[in-house]
């Protein structure tokens, strides 16, 4: 500033100068208006240039290189310079901390998107194009209206209240492989909004699974239970003889193990569901289980037909002398329910083959091969769902619950093994459980084959 005031007073000394020489020729008055306008002229010149100067810089963007250097200009130049800087670094922060936001919308499992006072997309998440079945960039811009054409969703839309979420068939819906999502409107600042949405298949599907479970628990339960109320009813009402009391108590009494056995099985499933996979620590002697197994199976047989005899002839071979890695209650659980229903859907005379090796591989196999009915294709990939049955009244006959193949499911799960079914009607069924070499702990391998009847 001090220069400036300086170069004004030294141009007003530079007037009365150019006034004074110029006196000579011109009034006094003349000279000295001329030597001012002269010198004003030069001056209004003078800052007209640097002014120049300066405004191109600006023009360019405010670059580190250009505008002036010296006097007021100078001083003008570096303060833009510096407020544009500030404002470069601001604007970059704004844009990272935007970028952030994105990205971490853009790995929410939930689908995000933006809509404008128009209802178009302004933008969306990936997780939210792929609900939807949208284009990231074709269809930015354009109405959601236009892009989604489910019925409800249009209603909803319409509808203008979104209190509450609404519950549509994904883009990906079909009927082999259903898709749910859950979708809600957030209005937000100037009529814009915010559209959230949620794939809940697998919730809706568990939701199902509960409330089959609970219709079909109650269905169990209720028929033995009216059976026993009919009894009981009938004892307290008829005077009977006493064979035919111990004949209604004898059935009462099979309809009340009957409930025992789901009651049982449903605990089963519960703790197998509850409690954490068996470690590699616990190790079950193979031969040992088959031991088990043979004299539950023989029993079983026995009960089941009206002789002491037993029903079905049987071949236990176990050719495999080591440990499995596992619970033993498990293990007894699982290979005891494919044992006892091969017995229990195996008519008398049939065969019935269980036994125990190691393949090549180091897998240990258990299996248990029947004569029985056989199962038809359609039937074996639902078998293992609670309460599937194939043959309702034989399983009932028999004391089944429909839980036992899923009681098998979830112990071979849980002991890292497959369950295999191969089944042929008419000619019988073939279960195996195959373990994986990481639960096999072997011992000199011996063969302990034996037949049974
Ligand atoms: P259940 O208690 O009814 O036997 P499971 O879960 O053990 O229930 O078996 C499911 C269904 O699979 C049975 O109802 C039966 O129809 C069929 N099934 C199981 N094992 C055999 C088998 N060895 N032979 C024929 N059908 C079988």
């Amino acid at each position: 500033m001090l220069g400036r005031f300086f170069l004004f007073w030294a141009c007003l000394a530079s007037a009365a100068l150019l006034g004074v020489w110029l006196d000579r020729y011109w009034p006094a008055s003349h000279a000295v208006a001329l030597g001012l306008a002269m010198v004003a002229s030069f001056w209004v010149l003078f800052d007209s240039v640097r002014a120049k100067k300066f405004l191109n810089w600006l023009r360019l963007g405010g670059g580190a290189e250009g505008g002036s250097t010296t006097g007021v200009w100078g001083d003008i130049t570096t303060r833009v310079r510096r407020m544009l800087r500030e404002r470069e670094r601001e604007t970059l922060e704004c844009q990272a901390r935007l970028q952030d936001f994105l990205s971490a919308l853009q790995v929410s499992p939930n689908g995000v998107m933006l809509l404008d006072g128009e209802a178009r997309i302004e933008w969306c998440n990936q997780t939210s194009a792929a609900h939807f079945g949208l284009d990231l960039q074709r269809d930015l811009m354009q109405t959601i209206g236009n892009l989604v054409r489910d019925p409800g969703f249009a209603a909803y839309l319409a509808k203008g209240d979104f209190g509450t979420s609404l519950t549509m068939p994904g883009r990906e819906n079909s009927p082999s492989r259903p898709v749910t999502l859950s979708v809600q409107l957030h209005p937000y600042g100037d009529g814009r909004k915010l559209l959230l949405s949620r794939d809940v298949t697998v919730l809706e599907q568990a939701e199902a699974m509960r409330r089959d479970f609970v219709a079909n628990v109650s269905h169990e339960i209720r028929t033995p239970l009216t059976v026993l109320a009919g009894f009981v009813e009938t004892l307290q009402s008829l005077r009977l003889e006493e064979s035919e009391r111990q004949q209604y108590l004898a059935l009462m009494a099979q309809q009340a193990d009957r409930m025992q056995t789901l009651v049982n099985d449903l605990l089963t499933l519960s703790k197998l569901e509850g409690s954490a996979p068996p470690g590699v620590n616990l190790q079950v002697a193979v031969p040992a289980l088959m031991r088990q197994l043979e004299t539950d199976a023989l029993a079983l047989s026995q009960v089941m037909g009206d002789a002491d005899e037993t029903d079905h002839q049987f071949v236990f071979d176990c050719a495999f002398d080591g440990f499995l890695a596992g619970t033993a209650s498990e293990l007894l659980s699982a290979m005891g329910n494919l044992v006892s229903n091969a017995v229990r859907y195996t008519p008398a005379g049939g065969h019935i083959t269980v036994a125990a090796g190691q393949r090549a591989d180091g897998c240990v196999v258990f299996s248990v091969a029947d004569t029985g009915p056989g199962i038809a294709a359609e039937h074996l990939g639902r078998l293992t769902e609670r309460f599937y049955r194939v043959d309702r009244s034989r399983s009932r006959e028999t004391g089944g619950t429909g839980l036992g193949l899923a009681i098998v499911k979830h112990v071979a799960q849980r002991h890292g093994a497959n369950l295999l079914i191969e089944s042929t009607v008419g000619k019988g069924s073939v279960f195996s459980l195959v373990f994986p070499p990481q639960r096999v702990v072997p011992v000199v391998a011996a063969s302990d084959a034996h037949t049974a009847k």
